[in-house]
């Protein structure tokens, strides 16, 4: 394949501004995929993506068209996920700027508009949704030309739906993105020293880890034998393809070229993404990415004691496709076998949830989420907090650091007002306020992750009519004063309940807790006590009064004091129910004590 016909391309837009049609579109127009084989949002391949409407795993695809070849990248939208963002950015050499005729630049938009820009990206700006009846071309036509200082005669309209001017896209894609560039020192080496950069990976049952890769220089066959840079790992490469979408051998991947190399390998924590692949063990590594971290802690543990095993099979193969999942065994007193996984953020966690209990059928109980705290003892050894339970006594610690986020938040002008209200009691520290135009500002704010967690981005999104995104990153490790404050239904501590909070929040969050167990917890046959407690004193209480069935209903005529003895005897029962009765905590109430 000459280099020169080689386009590689994504798309960025805000979340329903239309990436996902616009792509299935592409696939048509250029007969990639057969009309008779089109299923809507062809590229998002779980089924919670097409439920929910969201792009979790970006899915590249080549295409043919007038003798030159496109690899598109599809890219997701929600912020736990922008590191996928800036992987498939790294790849290509252009992106497709898509905005919603009717809704016009938004916050989401923005944010990876700036991802692309800071990769060098040509970008093509497409105005999409013209069959609408409210769309407003003009108006986004203006908000893009502001944007990007452009000529408005190179902003696009088109209908991803209708198919209207979906050629005009594809020709903008062969006109304007550059070919890709090969690396020079291939050129210097003359020879074909290959190199290649792992953008993601995927498990195949028969082939192993396959690597999804954008070559930078050389080339390579099946059964090369070839390095990992960073990992100084060696592979014999069993098979090389392309997408289309599904995977197609060929017989070489060259320079310029988008595709995958199947490695043989057992564990996709072998191949790193952000890794390099070359033919020469002494190679540099391209320039690659930051290694992807977990950020949010939570315990998984099986309810019923025999579904252990079963659950870590189920996790395992999570992982094969999820690099950023990792989880160890966990043992609690009260929960039993499990383990401890970490997430990239909550709707990671979310996902991975919903995925084990849908594709997996498991009954599963997950703790309250946590952060990982960096913890100095007075005997001056450090040790990292992931849990309640990993918090060591009180009497034991010097100092207790949490993560820091830098925090950019993108928001319409108008709502800039309701974004400060929401950070204020997050302890956050504000930074400045930049305005990108007249219509949208940049927020610079630290904000501990904690406070990020759980609500924020939903409450963001509220506050924002749905308008405002943000960025964030770790930046820093700040001391804290956190405490454990556990959680007793009916006298008795459930451990997946309690957690780590803020020691002068301590009380109010006790209070909320109990408060929102009481609404979301079903009566039972006895009183149930809900406490909050921190070090085994309770801080907070609140009583949810038993299901009285009525056994006097029958007497009527009133003898008042055969009622008070079937109340009495009612009673008694009750309080025999109560020392025995084990509790059953339904999903609901987890999810309300996590709620702000
Ligand atoms: P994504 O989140 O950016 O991938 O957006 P999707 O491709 O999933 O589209 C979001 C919604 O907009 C879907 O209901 C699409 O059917 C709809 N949509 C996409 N393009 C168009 C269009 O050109 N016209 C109209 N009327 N609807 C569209
Ligand atoms: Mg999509």
């Amino acid at each position: 394949m000459d280099t020169s016909k080689i386009r590689n391309f994504c798309i960025i837009a805000h979340i329903d501004h239309g990436k996902s049609t616009l792509a299935d579109r592409m696939l048509e127009s250029t007969q990639t995929v057969a009309s008779r084989e089109m299923q809507n949002q062809l590229l998002d391949q779980m089924d919670i993506e097409r439920e929910r409407g969201i792009t979790i795993k970006l899915q590249p695809v080549r295409m043919e068209w007038e003798g030159l070849v496109f690899n598109l990248i599809d890219t997701p939208g929600h912020v736990d996920f922008t590191y996928e963002v800036s992987r498939s950015l790294a790849a290509v050499q252009g992106a497709v700027l898509l905005v919603d005729a009717s809704q016009g630049v938004q916050a989401q938009t923005i944010a990876n508009l700036y991802l692309a820009l800071e990769q060098n990206l040509t970008i093509i700006p497409v105005i999409n949704k013209i069959d609408l009846p409210n769309a407003d071309v003009p108006r986004v036509t203006a908000e893009l030309v502001d944007l990007l200082g452009c000529n408005e005669s190179e902003i696009l309209t088109v209908s991803a739906k209708t198919g209207k001017n979906i050629s005009e896209v594809l020709k903008a894609i062969s006109e304007r993105i550059p070919a890709p560039k090969v690396s020079k020192v291939s050129k210097k080496e003359v020879g074909s020293e290959f190199q290649a950069l792992v953008f993601d990976s995927t498990f195949d049952e028969f082939q192993g880890v396959i690597a999804y890769v954008s070559v930078a220089a050389g080339e390579i066959k099946s059964s090369d034998e070839v390095y990992f840079v960073a990992s100084g790992k060696t592979l014999t490469a069993s098979e090389v393809g392309v997408f289309k979408p599904e995977r197609k051998s060929v017989y070489a991947l060259k320079a310029g070229e988008i595709g995958w190399v199947a490695t043989g390998l057992k564990d996709v924590a072998e191949v790193r993404v952000g890794d390099t692949i070359s033919s020469s063990a002494q190679a540099e590594a391209l320039p690659g990415y930051r290694e992807v971290k977990p950020m949010v802690f939570a315990g998984i543990f099986p309810q019923e004691g025999n579904d252990f095993l079963p659950l870590r099979t189920a996790l395992e193969k999570l992982r094969l496709n999820d690099a950023a999942l990792v989880f160890e065994p966990e043992h609690s007193p009260a929960l039993g076998y499990g383990f401890r996984c970490g997430f990239l953020g909550l709707l990671h966690l979310e996902i991975v949830q919903e995925r084990l209990r849908r594709e997996y059928n498991l009954e599963i109980t997950v703790t309250v989420p946590s952060v990982a705290y960096q913890v100095k003892l007075l005997s001056g050894e450090e040790l990292i907090a992931k849990s309640p339970q990993e918090l060591p006594d009180v009497t034991k610690i010097a100092e207790v650091r949490e993560p820091i986020m830098k925090v950019d938040i993108f928001s319409p002008k108008e709502y800039v007002g309701a974004v400060m209200q929401l950070t204020s009691d997050r302890r956050s520290v504000y930074k400045t306020t930049e305005y990108l135009d007249e219509k949208i500002g940049v927020l610079h704010y630290e904000i501990p992750l904690t406070a990020l967690l759980v609500d924020f981005y939903d409450k963001l999104k509220s506050a924002t009519a749905g308008y405002a995104s943000l960025t964030y990153e770790l930046i820093d490790y700040r001391p804290t004063k956190i405490v454990k404050l556990d959680i007793l239904v009916a006298e008795e501590p459930v451990e997946s309940l309690s957690s780590l909070v803020y020691d002068d929040e301590a009380y109010r969050a006790g209070r909320r807790i109990v408060e929102s167990l009481k609404n979301t917890m079903p009566r039972q046959q006895f009183a149930l006590k809900l406490q909050a407690a921190i070090g085994g004193k309770v801080i907070a209480a609140e009583r949810l009064s038993p299901l009285r069935k009525d056994v006097t209903a029958k007497l009527y005529g009133g003898d008042y004091t055969r009622k008070k003895k079937l109340l009495e005897k009612q009673k008694k029962g009750k309080k025999r129910l109560a020392q025995h009765g084990k509790v059953n905590i339904p999903p609901e109430a987890f999810l309300a004590v996590l709620k702000r």
